[in-house]
């Protein structure tokens, strides 16, 4: 529409103002470095999504043994005791979501760099799905954090987060900042410059 809003106190101005004549703040109509941004942060994500899977989630100690457990381990432990459902909750919530979402992440980025081919409706609903699920990412750390705080009550069995834990806290935080990099205008953005319609 030929405006750009302040991204600060939100007052509409013509496109082309170089700075906000309510607050004074830089206006810019585009973030020119959130695919930078959102690169950046996907791989840090990545990096920490490996040790988050190699090192122990868990460390269980009882009188007789000491064990330790990688996330998918401690699934696979989890559904040979029986406990289908939580395993399934924790190989959806730490392996199939993040690594959706690692995929979903680098799609956007990737195809708002190639003319429309259309379906930027579904890349809207994608980066609102991608979104959406990144705070439920965190039920790993919470249920480690709930068994360790269980378990800490029992002296004969004491369960520990591994450093794995951290990782996997670490490489959510970063994709999630990625998601939230991704300036979502893009998506629509060369559509118009292709002159194609408005309404795919
Ligand atoms: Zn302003």
């Amino acid at each position: 529409m030929g405006l750009v809003a302040c991204t600060r106190c939100t007052r509409a101005w013509p496109l082309g103002t170089q700075t906000c004549g309510r607050c004074g703040h830089k206006m810019v109509s585009r973030d020119a470095h959130s695919l930078q941004k959102v690169w950046a942060f996907w791989i840090v994500g990545l990096m920490c999504y490996v040790p988050a899977n190699v090192y122990p989630m868990l460390k269980t100690k009882t009188l007789f043994e000491n064990d330790e457990s990688t996330i998918v381990g401690g699934a696979v432990e989890l559904a040979h005791h029986g406990a289908f459902g939580i395993a399934f909750i924790i190989l959806l919530a730490s392996v199939a979501i993040p690594l959706a979402k690692f995929w979903a992440v680098a799609y956007l980025a990737v195809s708002v760099r190639r003319p429309g081919a259309g379906g930027n409706h579904a890349r809207h609903l994608m980066y609102e799905v991608v979104e959406y699920i990144g705070r439920w990412s965190m039920i790993d750390i919470f249920v480690v954090a709930i068994l360790s705080s269980l378990v800490q009550l029992n002296t004969l069995a004491n369960i520990n987060p591994g450093p794995a834990s951290m990782f996997f806290a670490l490489s959510v935080i970063f994709t999630m900042l990625s998601a939230q990099a991704f300036d979502s205008r893009l998506i629509w953005d060369k559509q118009t410059k292709d002159g194609t319609p408005l309404n795919d």
